[in-house]
């Protein structure tokens, strides 16, 4: 693959569901080994080995650059163990939003252990009704599962977005850099937004298929639909923020 055909930083306003995207050839940081990695099968003491050496080597890294501009390294580790690092003071309306999310990840994290019996009696009752033949049982079970992976996939990354757009609002240096709707928060909001649009279609289809769960699922529902009010207030002009490649290119 050249270069050219690369798309700068696409990887920054995606999903990372690397499996369903239609740019991986045109991603810079997308890598088919990672894809066929069985994370069940990762070794834990290999990934931790890894990870140890990854962070010695950064560590040498930082005291040489320290030792190369005459800085002494032992009184910057003493330095830095004195600071105290305060969690910024956000504004009600983007505190409230924030929390929202967290909430909603938390609603949906119980409500996925509560339920996984029902969850797996839903499927099978797909499957037998497959098997008896009954129209439509192979592609309600596919849409079933699909639904599941999304409401899956997304629920910690809505949080983790809301968080981000939130914080490049409150990062003066961010805004200063770019106060046109091209900027870092604009386009955490909008792939938010994305992402909360794609988990309320699949808490429908859920609904649909476990119609006990109903009460629940409206409660989902709601935190969603309040997260995204909040949202299109806070950050008005999300919607034009251009992601690379997803607003730029025809699939
Ligand atoms: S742009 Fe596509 S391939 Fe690249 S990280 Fe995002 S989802 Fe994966």
């Amino acid at each position: 693959m050249s270069k050219k055909e690369l798309i700068p930083e696409i990887y920054v306003y995606c999903d990372r569901w690397c499996e369903r995207c239609p740019f991986t050839d045109r991603c810079e940081i997308f890598d088919p080994v990672d894809q066929e990695k069985d994370s069940a099968k990762v070794d834990v003491n290999e990934f931790m080995e890894e990870l140890t050496a990854k962070f010695k080597e950064t560590m040498d890294l930082l005291k040489s650059e320290a030792d190369a501009n005459g800085m002494n390294w032992n009184q910057l580790v003493a330095d830095a163990k004195e600071i105290e690092i305060e969690d910024p003071v956000l504004p009600i309306e983007h505190e409230e939003v924030v929390n929202l999310a967290e909430t909603y990840r938390r609603q949906v994290i119980t409500w996925l252990a509560v339920n996984s019996k029902e969850i797996e009696e839903t499927t099978i009752k797909h499957a037998q009704n497959a098997e008896m033949g009954i129209q439509n049982a192979k592609e309600d079970n596919a849409h079933f599962i699909d639904a599941l992976e999304v409401i899956q996939w997304y629920h910690c990354l809505i949080e983790a977005k809301v968080r981000r757009a939130i914080s490049g609002l409150n990062d003066d240096f961010e805004e200063i850099q770019n106060d046109t709707p091209q900027n870092h928060a604009n386009g955490c909001a909008k792939i938010t937004m994305l992402f909360i649009e794609k988990s309320i279609e699949a808490w429908r289809q859920i609904n649909g298929e476990m119609a006990d769960q109903e009460n629940e699922i409206l409660d989902h529902l709601a935190a969603l639909s309040r997260l995204s009010r909040k949202i299109q207030k806070i950050f008005p002009a999300y919607i034009a923020f251009i992601r690379p490649g997803f607003d730029t290119f025809i699939i």
